[in-house]
């Protein structure tokens, strides 16, 4: 069977405004209008590697090109990058569906943010950063998920079903009367 792995079609492309088979990559400051919580940022993301056609200038941004400039906009809006992230994953030893799981986000989310389709909210970068510096942070919220997301609870299960049930006949009354008395 043919493994259906897609070849990149070979240089020269047809070019999608003037049709002609000249449009080659080129590796360029590529100036850029990116979308950001609201605010539309102008910037230069340096070094981005597109198609370009060589006949009337039309640029193509390849999905590489799109996640170097995905990048770009992390650096320039002092974001994580979505390198910074997979190396501090890698450092901590915990996969995306961990790390997602840890600080309540879908793993999906997480995926979305390695391959620069989205980029992290502000208020997320910050707890993100956080997560990575604090062992005691990581730590409480493993707590917090082993316990359902209800930390402010000391024992959950203590005083519910388990002594209210059959299991605890004589215990039952004095349990009963203790908790009640409060
Ligand atoms: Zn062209």
């Amino acid at each position: 069977m043919a493994k259906r792995e897609r070849q990149p079609k070979p240089y020269p492309h047809r070019c999608p405004e003037c049709g002609d088979v000249a449009v080659f990559p080129e590796t360029i400051d590529y100036t850029s209008t990116f979308k950001y919580e609201g605010r539309q940022h102008h910037f230069v993301a340096p070094s981005v590697t597109l198609n370009k056609c060589r006949t009337c200038g039309a640029t193509i941004l390849t999905n590489r090109a799109l996640g170097q400039v995905a990048e770009a906009f992390r650096v320039y809006a002092n974001l994580l990058t979505a390198r910074e992230m997979r190396d501090e994953l890698h450092h901590l030893g915990l996969t995306q569906k961990e790390f997602a799981g840890q600080i309540g986000v879908a793993p999906e989310t997480v995926t979305r943010w390695l391959k620069h389709v989205q980029i992290q909210a502000r208020a997320l970068d910050k707890f993100v950063r956080i997560f990575f510096k604090s062992p005691e942070i990581r730590e409480e919220l493993r707590r917090m998920q082993h316990d359902g997301n209800t930390p402010a609870d000391p024992a959950p299960g203590r005083q519910g079903t388990s002594v209210d049930s059959s299991q605890a006949k004589e215990p039952d009354s004095r349990a009963r009367q203790l908790t009640a008395g409060h």
